[in-house]
């Protein structure tokens, strides 16, 4: 599609405008449960972060598609802020006394 013949042109369009503003492919998280021991790829709907006051008590959740049960899986910093990135709701998590 650069084949116009057009010089001069800013090439500004609609459609380039918004092109860098958010990603086109879905994205996708890959994620195993303990309990069946299976490994499933689950959009960023599917996922819950919880953030605490500490790192011991920032997590992630899932239901499993396989069995159903409730995943809980303790998230890293990079794990936080790959799944923020990616559109997970997030719960803060406020313990004040
Ligand atoms: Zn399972």
């Amino acid at each position: 599609m650069s084949e116009a013949t057009g010089s001069g042109a800013p090439g500004i369009t609609a459609a380039s405008a918004f092109a860098g503003m958010r990603r086109v492919s879905p994205v996708v998280f890959k994620a195993g449960c303990p309990d069946c021991r299976g490994r499933f790829e689950l959009a960023a709907g599917a996922l819950r972060l919880a953030i605490g006051a500490t790192s011991r008590t920032t997590f992630y959740s899932f239901t499993c598609p396989g069995c159903g049960c409730t995943v809980r899986k303790p998230a890293g910093d990079r794990i936080v802020e790959l799944l923020t990135d990616g559109g997970v709701r997030t719960l803060r998590l406020h313990s004040a006394g």
